[in-house]
C-alpha cells in the first residue's frame, strides 16, 4: 500500500469518511472495518511508524490518543469499552506507513489479536 495514502486523504485528494478534525489531527472510518465502528486517528504531520516518534512528539501522541477517548464517547462506545491499536512496521501488521491509532470498538474483542 502507498507510503503516503494518508497523506492524501489530509489533502483531500483520497474520499474518507471524516469524523474528527483538528490544526493537527484527522479521524476516518476505516474502509475495511474490522468492528462496528473502526476509527482511525492520524497526525498530519507526516510520521511513518510508532518507532520514528521523538521526544518532541510526547504532546502531540498524548492528544491522538485523548481524541480517540473523545471520539469513542461521541460514538457511544465508552460505557462498553473498547480497543486502541498501533500496528508498527511488518511483523506488528502494519500496512500504511504514516502512524495511526486504529480505535475499535461495537463488539466483544477477544484476546490474543491474531
Ligand atoms: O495498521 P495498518 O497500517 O495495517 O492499517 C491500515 C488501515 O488503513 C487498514 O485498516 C485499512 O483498511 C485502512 N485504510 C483506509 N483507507 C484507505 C486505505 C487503507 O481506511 N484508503
Amino acid at each position: 500500500m502507498s507510503d503516503d495514502l494518508f497523506l492524501k486523504i489530509i489533502q483531500r485528494e483520497i474520499d474518507a469518511d471524516i469524523v474528527y478534525e483538528t490544526d493537527e489531527l484527522l479521524a476516518f472510518r476505516d474502509i475495511n472495518p474490522q468492528a462496528p465502528t473502526h476509527i482511525l486517528i492520524i497526525p498530519k504531520e507526516h510520521i511513518r511508524t510508532l518507532d520514528d516518534l521523538q521526544a518532541d512528539h510526547a504532546g502531540l501522541v498524548g492528544r491522538m490518543v485523548l481524541a480517540a477517548a473523545e471520539i469513542a464517547r461521541e460514538q457511544g462506545l465508552a460505557q462498553d469499552g473498547y480497543r486502541l491499536v498501533v500496528n508498527c512496521r511488518e511483523a506488528g501488521g502494519q500496512m500504511v506507513y504514516h502512524i495511526h491509532l486504529h480505535l475499535l470498538g461495537g463488539r466483544q474483542m477477544t484476546w490474543p489479536p491474531g
